[in-house]
């Protein structure tokens, strides 16, 4: 057992602490309140330049074949700046990672350089309706064949990065008549078609610097071509890769509770009340323990997960057991270390209130909590039957 990090691994850590540092951290609060939108795509751009943006994506298309353990680490340090950042990247890299695995030869040579090189600033993940969250095989949106193309009507909800990315993935009801979570494919549509219409971009509790929004198709038009896999195979596909999805997330959650750490422990050396430093109190000591050890946990079962997916095998339960670990984790740190600055923790000239809202929607995205815990249960049981 090695719990070193490879030479490439430690470099690719150290640049994305590096960028993360000159150019995320000091954005990350006017992002959070709603400005400074050209400097984040100027970010973005600048992630892709530095192989960023296509993680696991072979170098032949351009990407970096950094795995899913480089992916983790990158989303890690970024998120330690800017969760909102960190997110984008996040899922841009699962869109590369579902084009590297799925799409033709013809689908990687056309869309996978403009994604890894930022000629899209990001790319989007489009799943979620308003009648499909934790159960996407109920997706109502429908594409019908007409003629050489597809045709694809209704609407996605919750998109992150729809307002800037430049490919979606559209997941979309081809055959109506099929068994629940059969007749669904997967398509490629470029952010330049007519028939995209960006919808309401939603109001957040945090992660404020990265758009959310609805996604209308409208009579949208697309070849035959377009589809990845094999139609109808389509909800297969968003199953497996929302599952190295799961690792993103798990690696941003970690990030921001890290970073809501490290700020408490300076904090903890730095203040004093009664006479005496708060570090050395024992009752922020022992808060201070479970925090860290937490963090630790999470970020084990996150390399874990990440090294399993790197080696080409199953890492579903582990991807699961990270992310549900890791989000619950970020809960607790974000808030322990906001408790331990006082009345400063709750003010926004500190970034602790930010971390706090930040963490919170990690435990929703990507499936829930309560879905990763039946995923877990699933996996687990199937083992011993
Ligand atoms: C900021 C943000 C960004 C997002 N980005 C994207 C994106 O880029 N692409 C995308 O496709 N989606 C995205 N989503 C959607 C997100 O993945 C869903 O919101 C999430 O999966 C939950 O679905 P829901 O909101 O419909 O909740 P629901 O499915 O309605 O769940 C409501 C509650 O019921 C629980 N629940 C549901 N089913 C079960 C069950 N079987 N057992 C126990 N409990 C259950 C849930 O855990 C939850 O607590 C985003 C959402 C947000 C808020």
């Amino acid at each position: 057992m090695d719990f070193e990090l490879s030479d490439d691994h430690a470099m690719i850590a150290a640049t994305a602490t590096r960028i993360a540092d000159d150019r995320l951290r000091p954005l990350a609060d006017r992002l959070d309140r709603g400005e400074g939108r050209p400097e984040l795509l100027e970010n973005l751009k600048l992630l892709a330049e530095n192989g960023f943006m296509g993680l696991n994506v072979g170098a032949e298309y351009g990407g970096t074949e950094a795995g899913a353990t480089g992916f983790a680490l990158t989303v890690q340090e970024l998120a330690q700046a800017c969760a909102s950042t960190a997110v984008t990247v996040s899922v841009t890299n699962m869109v590369g990672e579902v084009i590297q695995a799925v799409g033709s030869e013809d689908q990687k040579r056309t869309y996978l350089p403009k994604l890894c090189d930022g000629t899209y600033p990001s790319g989007a993940f489009c799943l979620t309706e308003s009648g499909a969250g934790s159960d996407p095989a109920g997706m109502k949106l429908a594409a019908r064949m007409d003629g050489n193309e597809w045709v694809l009507n209704g609407s996605k909800l919750y998109i992150t990065s729809a307002e800037y990315a430049g490919l979606f993935i559209v997941w979309a009801v081809t055959d109506p008549d099929a068994a629940k979570g059969r007749g669904i494919s997967c398509f490629l549509v470029e952010a330049d078609n007519p028939g995209i219409v960006i919808g309401k971009a939603e109001r957040k509790m945090g992660q404020t610097g990265s758009a959310t929004n609805e996604v209308h198709f409208e009579d949208c038009r697309i070849p035959a071509s377009a589809v990845m896999g094999a139609v109808d195979d389509g909800f297969r596909i968003a199953v497996g890769e929302l599952a190295g999805g799961r690792i993103g997330i798990a690696a941003l959650a970690l990030g921001i509770g890290r970073a809501a750490m490290d700020a408490a422990k300076l904090h903890m050396l730095e203040r004093e009340q009664f006479g005496k430093k708060l570090a050395d109190m024992q009752g922020l000591q022992w808060m201070l323990a479970d925090r860290e050890t937490d963090l630790e946990a999470a970020r084990l079962l996150l390399m874990q997960a990440a090294w399993l997916k790197d080696q080409g095998r199953p890492f579903a339960k582990e991807a699961s057991m990270a992310k549900l670990f890791s989000s619950e984790a970020a809960q607790r740190a974000t808030y322990t270390a906001l408790q331990i600055h006082g009345g400063a923790g709750y003010i926004r000239d500190y970034p602790l209130e930010r971390y706090a809202r930040d963490a919170r929607i990690t435990t929703i995205y990507e499936g829930t909590s309560e879905i990763q815990r039946l995923i877990i249960a699933r996996e687990t049981l199937k083992a011993v039957a």
